[in-house]
């Protein structure tokens, strides 16, 4: 299941691919979650070691085209794709990296992307989405370009196998390009009516119980994309397992069974500039293990900035997440009033569903002395929490992969997670493995679970300093740097490569 790091052929240009990255959100030009994040640092990984990437996504209205530099990209001219029976037109935007072989390019529909948020509810997502995919294809062919391999990710660009196999098998263009789909999260199926088999154009005969199309009675680009696309991954070995079971699968563990052998976990990356306690351009004092004291300057400083009556030398732990179910915050709910006689101090740090928002600031209203609430997207903050704090908590129901958990690892920041996914991946819990333990990890989903958790690790962290330290700087010493993973990738596209290669001599010999 999980791919062994596989040595890369350096820079022997026949070995470099062309790869086509297709993602609905990439930093630095917008972002929601961590998908952003890994659509810029796994391509500009990759075009690091030679290959060749144009990545596509949607200009949103949010992108700002000045500020980024964003060219319009005339040569193409005017483009239209059918869509819903009528021709739709796009235009297309681009920017090349400097000195490096990688483009993106944005495609252009203000009917569509001039939103007030990128992701709706509106009753068009599917055709924007479509729109996106469909377009990007045109783009190409415009640019008579065609990649080694299509890297999709998630619902929003799932349907791009279903069209190379059935709307493309007749031009040779694509006809060597191989798919690999990546599901950053199952819990987004990209579920719709069956009338949307017909706006995007594609064969209705395909949509009967439990076929292709089918997912429940709706049409699930995701769960399309499943079935079509030559090679899945997802991003945490732990995640592939756990989606293949009825708990996590979100429906789609049974389609997943049927391609076990083709579905593969590799772990994200961490943009280890941005995230390293040595460089952070968002913390007062750069720390390393050999100049541990500047941790707790970083922590006086967050505690200044948040809550100043808060006690630096009580133990403090920091929450930063996206507040949603899945994120396991309701736990808190009976965790906190278990320790709010105890000396723990919470700072907490997150923008999302209302109910959680208003949970965490009434905790913070109700014990001021205890809780201090932040809510909003305040990326210095995150960071300034992710270096101040001694511990970091992430209770989550599902994680597919996780990035608090490893930036909080390497800044000594020792988390306390569920056993699940990524974070299962990344925490060793220190009672489960004392020789390698570099945090706490429990593992069924309830308060009583996460309460003996934080005891046993308050207890190391007053009574065993040294112990505590140790945990510490094994988080620190932890490689979660991007190389590793896009070294895994490139294996992952190279088997995407053969396995499409396979099918065309098969076809021929029919
Ligand atoms: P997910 O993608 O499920 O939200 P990840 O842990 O993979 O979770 O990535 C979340 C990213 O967003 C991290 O970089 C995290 O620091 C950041 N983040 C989440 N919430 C906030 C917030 N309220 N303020 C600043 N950064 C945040």
């Amino acid at each position: 299941m999980f791919l062994e790091s596989a040595g890369q052929s350096g820079r022997d240009e026949s070995s470099m691919l062309s790869i086509c990255f297709v993602t609905s959100e990439c930093t630095p030009f917008v972002k929601t979650g961590g998908l952003a994040d890994v659509s810029e640092a796994l391509p500009k990984a990759m075009a690091r070691s030679g290959h060749r990437v144009k990545v596509f996504l949607p200009l949103y209205k949010q992108i700002d085209r000045t500020k980024h530099r964003l060219q319009p990209l005339p040569s193409l001219g005017q483009k239209t794709v059918t869509l819903a029976g009528r021709l739709e037109p796009f235009a297309v935007w681009m920017r090349k990296e400097p000195r490096l072989p990688l483009e993106f390019y944005f495609i252009d529909c203000p009917r569509y992307f001039h939103r007030d948020s990128i992701y709706t509810n509106d009753s068009d997502e599917d055709e924007r989405f479509l729109l996106f995919q469909k377009a990007t294809l045109r783009t190409l062919e415009g640019l008579r370009w065609a990649p080694d391999i299509f890297h999709c990710n998630d619902w929003q660009t799932a349907l791009i196998p279903v069209f190379l196999k059935e709307t493309y098998s007749e031009i040779p263009l694509f006809s060597r390009s191989a798919t690999l789909l990546t599901i950053h999260n199952i819990g987004y199926k990209g579920s719709f009516s069956p009338e949307t088999i017909a706006k995007a154009g594609l064969p209705m005969d395909r949509y009967f119980p439990g076929g292709p199309f089918e997912f429940f009675q709706t049409f699930s680009f995701l769960k399309a994309g499943i079935v079509y696309a030559d090679v899945l991954s997802t991003v945490s070995p732990t995640y592939a397992l756990e989606i293949q079971t009825p708990e996590y699968g979100s429906g789609l563990d049974g389609v997943l069974r049927t391609r076990a052998k083709d579905l593969f976990g590799i772990l994200n990356g961490i943009d280890t500039r941005t995230w390293n306690p040595r460089t952070d351009p968002f913390i007062p004092f750069h720390y390393s293990a050999r100049r541990l004291q500047n941790k707790a300057r970083n922590k006086a400083v967050l505690i200044e900035r948040t809550q100043p009556s808060f006690d630096c030398t009580l133990p403090t732990i920091g929450l930063v997440s996206r507040l949603a179910y899945q994120k396991g915050v309701d736990l808190l709910e009976t965790v906190l009033p278990a320790f709010v006689d105890k000396p723990v101090q919470w700072i907490f740090l997150g923008t999302g569903e209302e109910r959680y928002e208003a949970f965490l600031r009434q905790a913070a209203e109700r014990y001021p002395h205890r809780v201090h609430t932040c809510i909003g997207f305040n990326n210095e903050l995150a960071h300034l929490i992710t270096a101040g704090c001694d511990l970091f908590l992430m209770p989550s129901r599902y994680e597919p992969c996780g990035l608090n958990q490893m930036y909080s690892l390497n800044y000594g920041t020792v988390p306390v997670v569920r056993k699940t996914g990524g974070l299962a991946d990344t925490v060793i819990d220190i009672d489960e493995n004392p020789d390698r333990g570099n945090g706490f990890a429990f593992v069924r989903f309830s308060p009583e679970a996460l309460i003996d958790k934080l005891h046993y690790a308050l207890r190391i962290f007053v009574e065993e300093p040294a112990r505590w330290r140790q945990i510490m700087l094994r988080g620190m010493s932890e490689d979660f740097s991007w190389d590793r993973s896009a070294r895994q990738y490139v294996e992952l596209y190279q088997r995407a490569v053969s396995k499409k290669q396979a099918s065309q001599v098969l076809q021929t010999q029919n």
